[in-house]
């Protein structure tokens, strides 16, 4: 192992063992720190739960500050007990970018991108991925795997390589080819489903119990989630330590959301940033918007979306797990949710990339949409501090706005034939 896993190691072991167990979500009953995904008293998820109140007196804002800029940095607030079992592929610390040019469009002047587009696999997935495999070490498993609507399956692929651990990834075969190419590069065998994302969710929920391995999203996913809440420390910390009063977060199974707003509540319990109401708002495509559309419609059930159909592939989840959690943080938070439609998901891309630069693919599109719309509405107003969450690079799913642009029309090497074309 290279230098810097060992230096991340020296730093993660003073700062372990504050995650106690995993607690149920819906009534509480707590359980050790094991493989297990569901509450035996009411079936409810559960998630790992700290001690809080023994960590806030030693972590400090400088403590912080002072160390590496990977996830890694709130070690103390991530699940890995052994340090020697961390798979870091330096994920997270990604730029937090002020966006002067999106926001004077959109009439907002404190508005912010948290751009994961430059992570290791280029989405935000190497965050719960980097925690979830380092987990699967720890247990010594025989390999990894996961269900994916594209970006978990690289970044699965690419931390199982650096672990030296087999790698099987379940995907829906219709995928963007650039989606299903990427993980066979990093050495995985991917399984391509025929069908939508729940029916290879399904398959591999089969085939994680049939080779007992870890399968990030499915059996270890309490502790994959903890790596998604890095998006809101790092979002607070880069800030200048105080929370948004607006995140906008894009909505697949409903986890990131539900990560996001734990690792605030984390922030606050410790002391870290001023504890205040932040809007927890969450956005889907048209085509498959089950959470969405329950908030819309005032309801309390999230009814499936058997047929997905979005050029927001990575957020094509009909059926999504965390819905019912996202959506009432979502509106407990006094948060909105909204589903643009394609076109206005990749006038969101295009309108992004043109202002501030920064390329990404359509679930970046679906939450300037969104927060377009909520303007517009009235729903935020121009002074509130508001993070938009750019959670995949559009370089990943170039098929999505290739057919929204003009063709390139060849002209002749001339400098004629220049000046035509260019019109000087
Ligand atoms: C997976 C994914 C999401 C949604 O995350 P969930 O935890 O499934 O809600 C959002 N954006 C991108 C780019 C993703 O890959
Ligand atoms: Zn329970």
């Amino acid at each position: 192992m290279g230098t810097e896993v060992t230096s991340v190691q020296s730093r993660v072991e003073e700062s372990m063992g504050y995650a106690l167990g995993l607690r149920c979500r819906a009534c509480g009953e707590a359980y050790p720190p094991s493989r297990r995904v569901a509450c035996d008293a009411c079936f409810g998820p559960l998630e790992v739960f700290y001690d809080l109140d023994a960590l806030a007196p030693k972590l400090k804002r400088a403590t912080i500050e002072a160390r590496d800029n990977t996830l890694w940095r709130y070690a103390e607030l991530l699940p890995i007990l052994d340090p020697g079992a961390i798979v870091d592929l330096r994920a997270g610390f990604t730029p937090l970018r002020k966006a002067e040019n999106l926001g004077e469009t959109l009439g907002l002047r404190h508005l912010y991108l948290k751009d994961d587009t430059v992570n290791p696999t280029y989405s935000f997935k190497d965050r719960p991925v980097a925690v979830a495999v380092s987990k699967c070490r720890e247990w010594g498993l025989g390999g990894v795997g996961c269900a994916s609507t594209g970006n978990l399956a690289a970044a699965t692929a690419a931390a199982a390589a650096r672990a030296r651990l087999p790698c099987y990834v379940f995907v829906p075969a219709g995928l963007d080819p650039v989606k299903l190419l990427t993980p066979v590069v990093y050495g995985a065998k991917v399984v391509a489903v025929k069908g939508t994302y729940d029916d290879a969710n399904r398959v591999a929920l089969l085939a994680a119990d049939l080779l007992d391995w870890g399968f990030v999203n499915i059996n270890v996913r309490p502790y994959y989630a903890e790596g998604s809440k890095t998006l809101a420390f790092e979002a607070c910390e880069q800030l200048g330590w105080r929370a948004p009063d607006v995140e906008v977060v894009p909505l697949g199974s409903g986890l990131l959301l539900t990560s996001i707003a734990k690792g605030l509540q984390e922030f606050f319990h410790l002391g870290l940033v001023k504890e205040q109401q932040v809007r927890i708002c969450g956005s889907q495509p048209e085509g498959c918007a089950p959470i969405a559309r329950a908030f819309l419609e005032g309801r309390e059930d999230i009814i499936p979306v058997e047929r997905p159909a979005t050029v927001a592939e990575s957020l094509a989840i009909g059926d999504p797990a965390s819905g019912r959690d996202a959506l009432e943080i979502i509106r407990g938070s006094g948060g909105f949710a909204d589903a643009p439609s394609d076109p206005e998901v990749i006038d969101g891309q295009l309108l992004l990339a043109r202002t501030e630069g920064v390329f990404a693919e359509p679930a970046g599109g679906t939450v300037v949409a969104t927060l377009r719309r909520a303007v517009a509405d009235g729903k935020v107003d121009p002074s509130e501090v508001v993070v938009l969450n750019i959670t995949g690079n559009g370089l990943k799913a170039p098929h999505a706005v290739a057919g929204s642009l003009p063709p390139l029309e060849p002209i002749p090497a001339t400098l004629e034939a220049v000046r035509a074309f260019l019109g000087v």
